[in-house]
């Protein structure tokens, strides 16, 4: 027998693949539930042999009935263009899904886990980020599917908490990158690999001036785990790289590790585009000891790695765009 059971929704996206591959690796008794929206069977093509790993195609806007011991919910899509494309959904993949998954704790006690965003913080007028600051966000704009449907989620983790007495732990993830990012989920990193490794112009929004804090996916998944598995700590806790960089930063470096010879150029700058963003990460440092390991340059290299080899393999993701 397997020591816990867990659940991840949203497992066979990018971050939900990788938390699986890890929950797995150690002997967890793993359920993958995902409507494959955004997320792909080839991310966990690898598991699908393994006893102790199962998937379920499932959206989780519907109740859900499965025994496990801990919940992760990870299922909504992330990327602006992705969460853009069917805004209704995104709010009720956030709200619907926060509340079912929620009734499924209460009913078996169950520890749960709410992949929250640095959306919450909106076009942020305090930098860098405090879990304490409440924000500035828009609330009819077009990210706001996304930005008050995660807002919403917190809200619902905080009163199932109080009202309930759930056992929660909240993170806000900042910008995180690495290998099964959709080639064609439109985020910075990607776009500017997959131009770049195939000579295509790389495309700046606005000045290229605005920053993001890239953390590297092993890093990210890391700091889940030790999360989830200390006692007594809700949050919500930033998890993310605090080394912040301006997108032309990026961009440059994109095209120092490919060697590509792929032009800089602008587009016009989507509404509501924060213009700065970076975690003060002092209380997951000082709740579970964690800080991220990996820098830029180097996650860069493993993340061209896999957009490289997806393009050599002819993944028609990459190949179509
Ligand atoms: P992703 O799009 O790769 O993964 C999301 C997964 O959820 C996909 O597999 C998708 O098919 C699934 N999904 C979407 N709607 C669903 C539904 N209604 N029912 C079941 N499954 C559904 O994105 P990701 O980057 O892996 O993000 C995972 C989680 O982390 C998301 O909740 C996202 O909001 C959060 N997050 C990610 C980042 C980041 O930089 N990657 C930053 C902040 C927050
Ligand atoms: N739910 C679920 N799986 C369960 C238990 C509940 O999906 O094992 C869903 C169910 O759809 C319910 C929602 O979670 O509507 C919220 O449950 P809760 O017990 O909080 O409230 P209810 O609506 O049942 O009073
Ligand atoms: N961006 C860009 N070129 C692109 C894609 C994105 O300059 O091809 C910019 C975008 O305007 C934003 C930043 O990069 O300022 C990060 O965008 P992403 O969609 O990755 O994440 P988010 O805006 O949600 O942080």
């Amino acid at each position: 027998m397997f020591e816990r059971r867990v659940l991840v929704t949203g497992g066979s996206g990018f971050l939900g693949s990788h938390l699986c591959d890890r929950l797995v690796a150690r002997g967890d008794d793993v359920i993958c539930a995902d409507n494959l929206f955004t997320g792909r069977k080839r991310n966990i093509a690898h598991l699908l042999d393994k006893p102790n790993f199962e998937f379920t195609r499932h959206d989780v806007t519907f109740p859900l009935y499965v025994e496990v011991d801990q919940i992760y919910n990870l299922a909504c899509p992330a990327s602006p263009v992705h969460y853009q494309h069917d805004p209704v959904q995104t709010t009720k993949t956030s709200v619907h899904g926060a509340i079912n998954m929620l009734g499924l704790a209460k009913r078996l006690k169950a520890r749960i886990f709410q992949a929250s965003t640095s959306e919450v913080y909106g076009d942020p007028d305090v930098h860098p980020q405090p879990e304490e600051y409440w924000g500035r966000v828009n609330p009819i704009g077009i990210r706001s599917c996304y930005d008050e449907g995660k807002r919403c989620a917190e809200t619902l983790f905080f009163d199932y908490h109080r009202q309930h007495k759930l056992d929660i732990r909240v993170a806000r993830i900042f910008n995180t990158y690495g290998p099964r990012m959709h080639p064609n989920d439109g985020r910075v990193v990607s776009n500017f690999i997959v131009q770049a490794l195939k000579g295509q112009d790389i495309t700046l929004y606005g000045d290229g001036q605005q920053t993001r804090s890239f953390c590297y996916v092993d890093d990210l998944i890391e700091a889940f785990i030790r999360f989830m598995e200390k006692d007594g700590v809700t949050g919500p806790i930033n998890i993310g790289n605090p080394n912040e960089f301006t997108m032309l930063e990026l961009a440059d470096a994109v095209l120092d590790l490919t060697g590509s010879k792929s032009k800089k150029i602008h587009r016009p700058l989507p509404s509501d585009d924060p213009k700065q963003r970076q975690p003060d990460i002092t209380k997951a440092q000082a709740e579970f000891g964690w800080e991220p390991k990996v820098q830029l340059r180097e996650g860069l290299t493993r993340t061209i790695a896999y957009f490289d080899g997806l393009l050599k393999e002819g993944d028609p993701l990459i190949v179509g765009r």
